[in-house]
């Protein structure tokens, strides 16, 4: 025993080994002969071989150690039960008996009556030992065939039991159930193969199914259609079960069945109610979802027809919508009572949006014409339901010709009304996508209208565009021209600003109306800012270096010239003169913008053309002097030549001593008029002197006085007959530092115009006074005075006033003695009243600058 619990490997073989006659024994008791261990799997280690004919299983696939445990055919419900009973007797050490139910092979229930006794061997370990029976029968009662029979009549599945080892597995076996459902009897149905449920409907994938399993002898599930005795198809759940013998083989097939028709109804109105909603949500065509929601209801409740009435609102006409396949004669029917006024099914329901019912067409009176045709397709009953928009507005009218007698049914009704909600929304929704159609249409036509109006446009747009393109061009080649002439400007201003910047001697000013100057270039422009450099000129008022009279002269003139004036003036600009042009700068429209002032420096031109001036006066005055001296010269040297040629002659025929006299005094006016043409000769040669700037003073110190008195005693020569001659000074002498020859010519020619233009008997005076740095001498007469005309040019060479034509001279003496006074720093002044006298006045400063050269002349 103990090399056999090594090994793990028990056979009864071979614990009986020793011992036929018990081992005989053990195999022929009704029972099953054990030992295991103790342990929840109840190991087997020994078991007979009773044991497969209660469990299905050999005492090998028991004993061997992957085999099956005692455990695992114990019914799950009974495990702890087992356990806790053996462990109890074990812990008493006292035997162990009890019932519980295994399962065998085939899943069948054996009740099993366990009686044993747990055995000690070494360390402890425990066997249990015993004794098992199958008492099955005993607990059922022994009558399981009836029961069966009674209990499966009393389940509402259908039952039915082929016999699968049979050709065409013929029925063996219904149950009521099945006779309830089916409609056929037991006697009608055993010894036939099921298929005659599916009558002629042998196109249902669910036959291929059936006969798989069948032949494959497993177990299969399906729904199937399946008719009844009297026809009617109902939904037949089936499954299908294969049943095995003890020896595994196919006996019997066992069919359950479950009436799911009204599930399946169920399923399939709710597939087609969501149909109808797709066909609805996909915009499917009026007809077809109509014709689908007609073909639910006559399927379902096989009703008889459907048909729709649709308002057309527009044509106020009531169109009839039919199944696809119109059932003819009624639909003849249909569209004559429509065309029938006010006799029409579902009118009512129209106009009083109602169910309209007729409960026995042939009760209808309006229908009378047609009741024979609808009789003849077995129209009983009629209901229309009015069909209603969603804002209660009739669209038509859903009309039912019942085939039975009308009868309240809620389940119909419930379709019915269902129904005719979707038939309504269809309705709707087609009237407005009509509508959306029609006005896409509109939309159509008015987009097209729109695209014509568009291209005509985009034409005119495409011409405006080539115009506009022309013009660009044109615009293009102003700007190029535009450009040029703004670079050509650029150029000039360029160029005007370097002539105006560089501009000779001058400035270019710009000014405008409101006198303020915005240019100013030149090269004389820092001159024109002199001391205002600094500060910013605005306008021409800030312009310094101008005198008052200038500048308003020069604001004038820019003034004028703002109001389109062209000047030209001269003006001051301190030491130096400016020609300015002032011209005006006109714009387009002949407006006066600005005014251009040009100033051109003239100082030097002017100073040559002081220098010309002076020249040419010059040149004027000697040409005078020559011509005057010319006919002076003739008409000085003809008087005295004549004179001393008349004498002359004279003194040649006065031989006569006694004539002496007469000769005595022609000899004199020969050495008188001699005298005045040395006289003469001498101006013209001291003028010519002077000219040439040969007469120099040559100072000397000399009595004045003695001077004057001198030149009083040669003097007398010449006076006229009673004229006098009065010297008026003071004190003794009078010691000058002048040139005294000067000083001599300068008296005697004074003294000598007085004596000439004054008349006998009147008196001469000479005046010498001394001041503090001067000294004056004054030679006065009472002669004929110098008229007020004339006193302006009495200085100049030659002039003689027009009252002294007739007394001789040249007009040189004045301007000779004055040349000679100012020589030596002296003043010659007069003054002179006509016809009363003049009185002519010589005044020296008392220093006078010492020449060393001699006078000559
Ligand atoms: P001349 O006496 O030879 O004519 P002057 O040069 O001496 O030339 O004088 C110029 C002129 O001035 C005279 O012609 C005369 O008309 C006027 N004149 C000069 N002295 C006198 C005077 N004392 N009284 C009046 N007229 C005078």
């Amino acid at each position: 025993m103990e090399k056999q619990d090594s090994k793990k490997v028990n056979t009864p073989y071979l614990l009986f080994e020793g011992d036929q006659r018990l081992r005989t024994l053990v195999e022929n008791l009704p029972g099953i002969v054990y030992r295991c261990k103790n342990d929840k799997d109840r190991t087997m280690q020994f078991i007979s071989n009773e044991c497969k004919w209660v469990t299905g299983y050999s005492p090998e696939q028991f004993c061997y150690p992957e085999g099956i445990t005692w455990r695992s055919i114990i019914h799950p419900l009974d495990r702890d039960h087992v356990w806790n009973t053996l462990q109890e007797a074990i812990g008493k050490k006292e035997k162990f008996h009890f019932k519980y139910r295994v399962l065998d092979s085939g899943d069948k229930v054996h009740w099993i009556s366990e009686t044993g006794i747990a055995v000690e061997k070494k360390e402890g370990t425990a066997y249990l030992e015993g004794y098992m029976q199958d008492i099955t029968a005993q607990i059922t009662g022994g009558n399981m065939d009836m029961i069966r029979d009674r209990a499966l009549d009393e389940v509402s599945n259908g039952i039915v039991i082929s016999n699968a080892q049979l050709k065409e597995f013929p029925i063996i076996y219904v149950n009521k159930a099945f006779e309830r459902i089916t409609g056929y009897t037991q006697d009608e149905v055993i010894g036939k193969n099921c298929n005659f449920l599916q009558s002629d409907d042998r196109q249902q994938k669910e036959i291929k199914i059936i006969l798989k399993a069948l032949l494959s002898k497993t177990p299969c599930r399906v729904e199937i259609r399946n008719y009844r005795k009297d026809g009617a198809m109902f939904w037949n759940e089936l499954s299908i079960t294969p049943v095995r013998d003890t020896k595994g083989e196919t006996t019997h097939f066992i069919g359950v069945q479950n009436d799911i028709t009204q599930r399946k109804n169920l399923e399939l109105l709710r597939k087609a109610k969501n149909d109808v909603l797709e066909m609805i949500i996909k915009k499917a065509p009026l007809n077809y979802i109509l014709h689908r929601i007609q073909g639910v209801l006559e399927e379902q409740f096989r009703i008889g027809k459907v048909f729709f009435l649709v308002q057309d609102t527009k044509e106020k006409k009531t169109d009839r919508i039919s199944g696809e396949k119109p059932w003819s004669p009624l639909v003849k029917t249909m569209d004559a009572i429509l065309a029938e006024p006010g006799s029409s099914p579902g009118l009512q329901a129209i106009q009083s949006k109602k169910k309209e019912i007729v409960t026995d067409i042939s009760k209808e009176l309006s229908w009378s014409g047609h009741r024979d045709i609808l009789e003849e397709a077995g129209v009983l009953s009629h209901c229309s339901y009015p069909l209603l928009d969603s804002e209660n507005q009739i669209l038509g009218a859903m009309c039912i010709f019942f085939t039975d007698v009308f009868h309240q049914d809620p389940e119909r009704e419930s379709l019915l009304g269902e129904m005719g909600n979707l038939a309504s929304m269809a309705i709707e929704q087609h009237r407005i996508r009509e509508k959306l159609k029609k006005n896409h249409e509109q939309l159509e036509a008015y987009s097209k209208n729109l695209e014509k109006q568009v291209k005509r446009r985009n034409k005119d747009l495409k011409k405006t565009l080539k115009e506009l393109n022309m013009s660009n061009f044109e615009l293009l080649t102003q700007i190029a021209e535009t450009k040029a002439s703004k670079k050509r400007a650029e150029i000039q201003e360029a160029i005007l600003l370097a002539i105006a910047q560089n501009f000779p001697k001058g400035a270019i000013l710009l000014v405008d109306k409101d006198m303020h100057i915005n240019f100013m270039k030149g090269t004389e422009l820092k001159l024109l800012q002199g001391q205002v450099n600094s500060k910013k000129i605005a306008s021409i008022d800030d312009l310094d270096g101008f005198s008052t009279k200038d500048k308003s002269l020069l604001q004038h003139h820019t003034d004028q010239a703002l109001k389109g004036k062209h000047l030209s003036f001269e003006i001051e600009h301190q030491k130096n003169s400016y020609a300015v042009n002032t011209s005006p700068l006109l714009r387009e429209n002949g407006e006066v913008s600005l005014a251009l002032l040009v100033m051109f420096n003239i100082s030097e031109r002017k100073q040559n053309e002081k220098i010309i001036f002076e020249t040419l006066k010059k040149e004027k005055e000697l040409s005078d002097l020559k011509s005057q001296f010319i006919s002076t010269a003739s008409h000085e040297f003809r008087t005295p030549l004549s004179v001393i040629l008349s004498s002359a002659s004279l003194i040649e025929r006065l031989n006569d001593t006694d004539k002496s006299e007469r000769r005595l005094f022609h000899l004199e006016r020969i050495k008188s008029n001699v005298q005045h043409l040395v006289n003469l000769l001498n101006d013209f040669l001291s003028l010519t002197k002077l000219e040439e700037g040969e007469t120099k003073a040559v100072y000397e110190h000399f009595d004045l006085l003695q001077l004057a008195k001198s030149l009083i005693g040669e003097i007398q020569e010449i006076k006229k007959k009673g004229q006098t001659i009065e010297l008026e000074y003071s004190g003794a002498e009078m010691d000058i530092h002048l040139d005294p020859k000067l000083m001599r010519h300068i008296l005697l020619n004074l003294l000598n115009n007085a004596i000439k233009y004054s008349d006998e008997g009147q008196t001469i005076f000479i005046k010498v006074e001394e001041g503090f740095q001067t000294i004056q001498i004054q030679v006065i007469d009472e002669g004929i005075g110098i008229p007020e005309d004339d006193k302006p040019y009495i200085f100049r060479r030659f002039f003689r006033a027009k009252n002294s034509i007739n007394v001789p001279g040249t007009g040189l003496g004045l301007n000779i003695i004055k040349s000679y006074t100012e020589l030596m720093g002296g003043k010659l002044r007069y003054e002179s009243k006509e016809n009363q006298g003049s009185s002519f006045e010589l005044e020296f400063p008392k220093s006078t600058i010492r020449n060393e050269k001699s006078t000559d002349y």
